[in-house]
């Protein structure tokens, strides 16, 4: 299989060549490229913006991984199961939990420094829909950045790894059997490496982070555009679970129109004992769930989300009022210092939340060793769908599945060389250039996307409300193609790349979402509120049809 669509572009102006080219730069793509070059690999990192630009460095909570006393991997596979509403892949989840304490033990060996108390363990705290305490964090609530810290540190010392920052990755190029052989990129750099060029590699790696961007409010970082699942799709890979997306139940509510990015209270702080409270003080968690304000998150977003309907109003609060100054100070400074930030005490004042899009449960879809279905391109991360979170993903287990999963594809690619499977590509530049170019829209055309998937496509959903986002999506693409037929169209260039790949995201998750007539895990339909596992225990796949559309099949079950 070859690339069926890529995005309008200019010609690739200059070339660059190494073994493994990784797309990315948070946990998992640097987690792939340390490991690869201990089997003797070159590896080259292309990332977007700098290093640490990514959802890595914001994650607050941890990773978890069953590292306390009386803990075990089985436990925790029933935790990640639950949370899932059986849509897990049940192998993946096991691979997760048995390999994930020693994963940690080597990010540790890589000189990530986690919180330890005085007898110099590892300090555990628990999230919603963890029956113990597993999740290590350090910096009290900074573990992403300590972790993006310590691989940044390491890969800038690997001579081995090259690194270029300021890169947008537009398409994958194959060679002339389907093979992965190489990738085209836009720099934004200075002298020779400048403009759109291409890399040659013999295998490449999608470690592209999410895609929150495609609503309104969301914690994901700018970056977080999707641009994986979009270069997949053209690519001819399957894709799965796009539907499923986590909405966090407690981002910082900073006001009725906030667009982008916005604060998180971390899970932490409820699992350290914060009440969620409605404008009347009233508890409304106890008496929903055994687990109260730590059910998993879906349950908690939903519930907030009901009741804000129910008082009509905007956001509810958590508090954490009885945790006193220290322990504010102490466990969790940066959201004090975040909160402050935006006039709010914590210490003496309950803080407003509010529901907002946070983590792509589904991705690229991969088999164990993290492959995905064209040969050649292997995806990690929260770009991939490895099966692990099925319907809903379990608090801190996306850290830990970057990291295992980045170390298996390192070793499948480190199996596959020792065994003479990964030779040298030559592009298959006639496939490349008969590739169909997506017409590209406008650069405004990111907030029209955002407005109309938090409207349709949001916490709540109906048949009816994905309906007007998939029209509104359908007009910007119309729009795009009646802009090239007149000769009139968008420039290429990081806004307008990103746009086209916020509107192909938007569109595939909207006709899955669509097509799931029944709620379950992150998925929740308000005119069919009931899991119906007779018909849809099963993933739906989505691939591009030759029109450009994404078109999604229900797997055999
Ligand atoms: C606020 C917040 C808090 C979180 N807290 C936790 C937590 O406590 N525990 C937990 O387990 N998880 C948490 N998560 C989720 C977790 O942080 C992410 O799932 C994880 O870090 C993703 O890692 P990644 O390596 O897949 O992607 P990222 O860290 O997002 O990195 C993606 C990289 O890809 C690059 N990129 C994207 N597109 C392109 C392109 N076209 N070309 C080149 N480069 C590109 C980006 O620039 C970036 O470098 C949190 C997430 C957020 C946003």
């Amino acid at each position: 299989m070859s690339v069926t669509h890529r995005l309008t572009a200019p010609a690739p102006g200059w070339t660059a060549a190494t073994d493994v080219v990784v797309v990315g730069s948070g946990v998992a793509g640097l987690t792939v490229a340390l490991n690869v070059r201990k089997a003797g690999l070159r590896a080259m990192v292309v990332t977007k913006a700098v290093l640490d630009e990514g959802s890595t460095r914001w994650a607050q909570g941890g990773i978890a991984a069953a590292l306390g006393e009386g803990d075990t991997p089985e436990q925790h596979l029933d935790d990640t199961l639950v949370a899932g509403a059986g849509l897990c892949d049940e192998e993946a989840v096991r691979t997760l939990v048995t390999e994930g304490p020693d994963a940690v033990r080597r990010l540790i060996a890589t000189g990530a420094l986690f919180d330890r108390g005085e007898d110099g363990e590892i300090l555990l705290t628990r999230e919603g829909g963890h029956h113990r305490r597993r999740i290590a964090h350090a910096g009290g609530d900074a573990t992403g950045a300590e972790i993006s810290r310590a691989l940044v540190a390491a890969v800038r010392t690997d001579p081995g790894v090259e690194l270029i920052e300021h890169a947008l990755v537009l398409d994958l190029l194959t060679d002339s059997e389907g093979h992965a052989a190489g990738l085209t990129l836009h720099v934004m750099g200075e002298g020779q490496r400048d403009g759109v060029g291409a890399v040659r590699a013999r295998a490449v790696v999608l470690a592209t982070g999410g895609m929150g961007q495609v609503f309104s409010a969301t914690t994901n970082p700018a970056v977080s555009t999707g641009d994986g699942v979009a270069l997949a799709l053209r690519a001819g890979a399957a894709v799965t679970d796009l539907e499923f997306v986590q909405f966090h139940p407690t981002p910082l509510w900073v006001g009725p129109d906030a667009e982008g990015q916005l604060p998180l209270i971390s899970e932490a702080v409820r699992g350290e004992g914060a009440h969620l409270v409605d404008a009347d003080g009233v508890r409304f968690m106890v008496g929903q769930h055994e687990l109260a304000e730590l059910a998993p998150r879906d349950i908690v977003a939903k519930a907030i989300t009901r009741r804000m309907q129910e008082q009509g109003a905007d956001h509810m609060f958590l508090d954490g009022r009885h945790f006193g100054a220290e322990m504010w100070e102490h466990r969790f400074p940066t959201i004090l210092a975040t909160c402050r930030a935006h006039g709010i005490d914590p210490v003496t004042a309950p803080i407003p939340i509010a529901p907002a899009a946070h983590y792509a449960s589904g991705g690229v879809r991969t088999d164990p060793r993290g492959r995905t279905s064209v040969p050649g391109l292997y995806a990690c991360g929260e770009v991939a769908c490895t099966g692990v979170h099925g319907a809903n993903r379990l608090a801190s287990n996306s850290l830990l599945e970057g990291l295992v999963f980045a170390e298996r594809i390192a070793a499948d690619l480190a199996d596959r060389h020792a065994a003479g499977e990964l030779p040298e590509r030559t592009v298959d530049v006639a496939a490349a250039r008969a590739a169909r170019p997506v017409p590209l829209p406008p650069s405004e055309a990111r907030a029209e996307i955002q407005r109309l998937m938090s409207r349709g496509a949001g916490v709540l959903r109906s048949a009816a409300s994905m309906a007007d986002a998939a029209a509104g999506l359908a007009l910007i693409a119309e729009q795009a193609h009646s802009h090239v037929a007149e000769e009139k169209p968008a420039d290429p260039r990081v806004e307008t790349w990103e746009a086209a790949n916020l509107l192909l995201v938007a569109t595939a998750l909207v006709a899955a979402a669509a097509q799931r007539e029944e709620t379950r895990g992150c998925h929740w339909r308000e005119d069919f509120p009931e899991r119906d596992d007779a018909h849809w225990r099963r993933h739906l796949i989505t691939t591009l049809a030759a029109s450009g559309d994404p078109v999604s099949t229900p797997e055999e079950q």
